[in-house]
């Protein structure tokens, strides 16, 4: 067993999945309003750093839905997992 074995396991959204986040959901963003729902297309999930929120809550990079594909992510949040695997069921649903 690892020491964080016992935690919630944290979604990873692949690259491109574009995400409705609730207003809820997300905390410390940039690139958006605080306190307003936000859709996010994922760049990436760092997963390393979730352990400090106990996997409750993961850092996500990423592009609003317009941004043209020629610059790093302009965008981040600090996004609720238990929302992120809620999306993954959809997903997983849908296929
Ligand atoms: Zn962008």
């Amino acid at each position: 067993m690892t020491l964080y074995g016992r935690m919630p396991e944290i979604p990873t959204p692949r690259p491109g999945t574009r995400l409705e986040i609730a207003a809820g959901d997300w905390q410390f963003g940039r690139g958006q309003d605080p306190g307003q729902p936000f859709t996010l297309v994922v760049s990436e999930t760092r997963t390393a750093l979730a352990q400090h929120y106990g996997n409750e809550w993961v850092w996500i990079t990423g592009h609003a839905e317009d941004c043209a594909d020629d610059h790093r992510p302009c965008r981040e949040a600090l996004v609720r997992t238990a929302k992120l695997r809620q999306t993954q069921e959809a997903v997983s649903a849908a296929h």
